[in-house]
C-alpha cells in the first residue's frame, strides 16, 4: 500500500476483500483479523479508532502486554492467537483470546480443554494444518488432521474451522483449495486462511477469516 494513513489503508483492504468476494459470488461475511504483532499500542490505536475491533498476536507474553488496557478501553476488541501455544501457556491464551487459531497436537487439545473448563469461558479454535507438509513449520500433517480432529470434538473444544500458512514464495493457491477442501471434508466452517500478498486468492477460495499484518501496520521492523 502507498499511504501512511491506517484508516486509508484499512479501507483499501476491506475493498480487495469486497472486490475477492464479488468475484467469487460471496455474500458471507468475512472476518478481517489485524496482526499487530511487533507493533505499538501507539501504530494499535488508529486502527481501532478507524473502527477495527478483531486483532491478531503470535505470542501471549506480547499480547498480555498490550491489550488488557486496550480492551478494558474499548469492550467491543476481540482478539485471535495466531502463532504456535505452549501447553503451559493454555490457561493464559483463553483467558486473554477471543479466538485461537494454531491448535496443532494433541496434548494442546487436552490442555486448551482442561484452561476452558477452569475458566469457563471457549474461545473458538482453529485447527491449524501444516498444508505444504514442511519441516519447520508448525501444524498437524495432512495425514494426522483426521485424529487430531476426533481428539478435539472428543474434548468438547469448540471447532471453527482450519487454518494454514501456506509454503513461502510459491503460488499459494493450490493450498488455499487444498484447505478449502479438508475443512469441507470435515464439516468444519471457517477457513483462516491468506496474509498481506494473498488475501484476496485466500477469499476467492472461501477464507472466512483473513490474517492481515503490514498491509495494514507497514512493514515490521
Ligand atoms: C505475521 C502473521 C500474519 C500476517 O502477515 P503479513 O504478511 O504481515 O500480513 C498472518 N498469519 C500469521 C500466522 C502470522 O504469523
Amino acid at each position: 500500500m502507498t499511504t501512511d494513513d491506517p484508516a486509508a489503508r484499512l479501507a483499501g483492504v476491506h475493498d480487495q476483500i469486497q472486490r475477492a468476494q464479488r468475484l467469487a459470488s460471496r455474500s458471507d461475511a468475512v472476518e478481517l483479523i489485524a496482526v499487530s504483532k511487533t507493533h505499538p499500542v501507539e501504530a494499535i490505536e488508529p486502527l481501532i479508532a478507524a473502527g477495527q475491533c478483531v486483532f491478531g498476536e503470535n505470542r501471549v507474553q506480547e499480547a498480555q502486554a498490550k491489550w488488557p488496557a486496550l480492551c478494558e478501553q474499548h469492550p467491543s476488541i476481540r482478539l485471535a492467537l495466531i502463532g504456535q501455544l505452549q501447553s503451559n501457556k493454555a490457561a493464559e491464551a483463553v483467558a486473554l483470546f477471543d479466538e485461537i487459531h494454531s491448535v496443532d497436537r494433541a496434548s494442546l487439545v487436552t490442555a486448551l480443554a482442561r484452561a476452558m473448563d477452569a475458566a469457563d469461558k471457549r474461545p473458538a479454535c482453529f485447527v491449524q494444518v501444516n498444508i505444504g507438509d514442511e519441516s519447520q513449520k508448525g501444524g498437524a500433517l495432512v495425514g494426522d488432521l483426521p485424529a487430531l480432529l476426533k481428539e478435539a470434538r472428543a474434548a468438547d473444544l469448540p471447532l471453527a474451522g482450519l487454518m494454514a500458512l501456506p509454503p513461502a514464495g510459491v503460488e499459494p493457491a493450490p493450498y488455499f483449495a487444498l484447505l478449502a477442501k479438508l475443512a469441507r471434508y470435515h464439516g468444519l466452517a471457517g477457513l483462516s486462511m491468506g496474509m498481506s500478498s494473498d488475501f484476496d486468492t485466500a477469499v476467492t477460495l472461501g477464507a472466512t477469516h483473513v490474517r492481515v499484518g503490514s498491509a495494514l501496520f507497514g512493514a515490521r521492523a
